[in-house]
């Protein structure tokens, strides 16, 4: 048997470190899956399960994964940080080799990856599914130090930057502001600032009624707009006002200790909490490893996910271009099934496998209140695009109708314990 890094070994239980974690035998495939969130953890443990015979390792430098979907609930006080926490001991289980450290560089001709801690590892196909980076200084004094007084809280890590935000929106005077910065396309989950919008009502409504939220967004439609705008009419009446940017909502400066946001048109709002949202890219290790496009995301082969520039290394969840595809937990785990199955394939000298992709997003725009899109996407013959199947979606119906809300809270609460099943179980 392998035996595991010291500093993974020491964080799980005694009980676990006796379960089968697989050595790897003489001429034994390996995949390699660096980054454990939506993408990865979802590859790490369906790997497991359809090809038992691969040697899978996981390299995450969280020792434990905290999702950003449900954070928004934690700002709106229906949901505490354990609930959105989750550890990788259901994947030690399954036999995965659990590293906890940082890739820090790719060779993909020699197909071996570097570690933080000093290790090299190899591999015969890897999945690569590490998220986004925050482009700092696209909006002007929104940098990484900025982020310590206006929150983007839009990439979980230890969960500092979501308790900084719901501290201050704690802390924040009755009658305050708090303003929202919201990016351009593409970017991480398109409905997740509506839904963070709407439980930040939702927290203010209950505990400081006289605030105010001022959404200025770099953009002129989003998604289920006509569904959420329907519900801040009605759960939060005046409290909620959403600035597009023809109406001179795109924030261009920032000034992080006065709490200043500045637009296009040179507006400078002053906020009591100011919640900054930049526009992004594919983590630093994809555009490090010369895996991303002057877009700043990764192009893949949208059949088996291999990177245009890298063949063997297959880019699932945000940091690949998604064409038609909103970056999502959703589709990052469906994705990730379609990448193991085909890096699989590979190694058995198999054809790839059919693409289908699945998606359904969920928002809680209050409490007992959800809606939700869904789509379905296939790629065409020669990989080169994504697209949505004709008539495979839609959104949740507009109108007075509470049950359906209702229920639709309820689906969505399903939808995260599943999810998070199918990852981390
Ligand atoms: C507020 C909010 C709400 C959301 N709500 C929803 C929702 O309701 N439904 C939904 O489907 N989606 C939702 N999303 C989107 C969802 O969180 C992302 O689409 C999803 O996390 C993408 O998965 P991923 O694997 O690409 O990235 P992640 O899940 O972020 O995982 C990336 C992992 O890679 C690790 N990593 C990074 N660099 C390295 C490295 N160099 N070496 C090793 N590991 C590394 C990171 O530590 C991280 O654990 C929401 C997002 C936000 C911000």
């Amino acid at each position: 048997m392998r035996p595991m890094p010291r500093r993974t070994a020491l964080r799980l239980p005694a009980l676990l470190l006796a379960a089968p974690a697989l050595g790897r035998a003489q001429g034994q495939a390996r995949l390699l899956v660096v980054g454990g969130g939506f993408g990865g953890a979802s590859a790490a443990r369906f790997a497991r399960t359809l090809a038992p015979e691969v040697a899978v390792t996981l390299v995450e430098p969280q020792p434990r994964f905290i999702t950003c979907p449900y954070g928004n609930l934690v700002l709106g006080g229906l949901r505490e940080m354990p609930a959105i926490t989750h550890g990788y001991e259901g994947l030690v289980a399954r036999g995965v080799r659990v590293v906890q450290d940082r890739a820090v560089g790719i060779d993909p001709v020699a197909r071996r990856v570097r570690l933080g801690g000093g290790e090299t590892l190899a591999y015969d196909r890897m999945i690569l599914s590490p998220g986004i980076a925050l482009r700092w200084n696209a909006i002007e004094g929104y940098d990484e130090a900025a982020a310590a007084a206006m929150p983007h809280a839009w990439i979980a890590g230890d969960g500092a930057q979501l308790r900084l935000l719901r501290r201050q929106l704690q802390a924040m005077p009755d009658g305050g502001v708090v303003a929202l910065a919201i990016p351009p396309n593409p970017y991480r989950c398109p409905p997740g600032p509506y839904e963070r919008i709407s439980m930040i009502a939702h927290y203010l409504k209950r505990h400081k009624p006289r605030a105010k939220i001022l959404a200025l967004d770099a953009k002129e439609r989003f998604s289920k707009q006509p569904l959420f705008q329907d519900a801040w009419r009605a759960l939060y009446g005046a409290m909620v006002e959403w600035v597009p940017a023809n109406v001179d909502g795109r924030v261009m400066r920032v000034e992080p200790r006065a709490g200043v946001l500045e637009t296009e048109l040179g507006t400078r709002h002053r906020a009591d909490v100011a919640n900054v949202i930049p526009p992004q890219s594919a983590a630093a290790i994809a555009i490090e490893a010369g895996l991303a496009d002057a877009t700043g995301w990764v192009p893949v082969d949208y059949r088996s996910f291999e990177a245009k520039a890298a063949p063997g290394i297959h880019v699932i969840g945000d940091a690949n271009q998604a064409g038609a595809m909103p970056k999502s937990g959703f589709l990052a785990n469906s994705t990730a099934k379609q990448a193991v199955a085909s890096a699989v394939a590979a190694l058995r000298g198999a054809p790839p496998p059919e693409p289908v992709y699945f998606n359904t997003c969920y928002s809680h725009a209050g409490e007992g209140y959800g809606i939700s899109v869904v789509n379905i996407f296939r790629p065409n013959a020669d990989g080169s695009a994504v697209a949505e199947v004709p008539a495979s979606g839609g959104t949740s119906p507009r109108g007075d109708l509470p049950e359906q809300r209702r229920l639709e809270a309820l689906y969505a609460d399903g939808w995260y314990e599943s999810i998070t099943a199918d990852m981390f179980s």
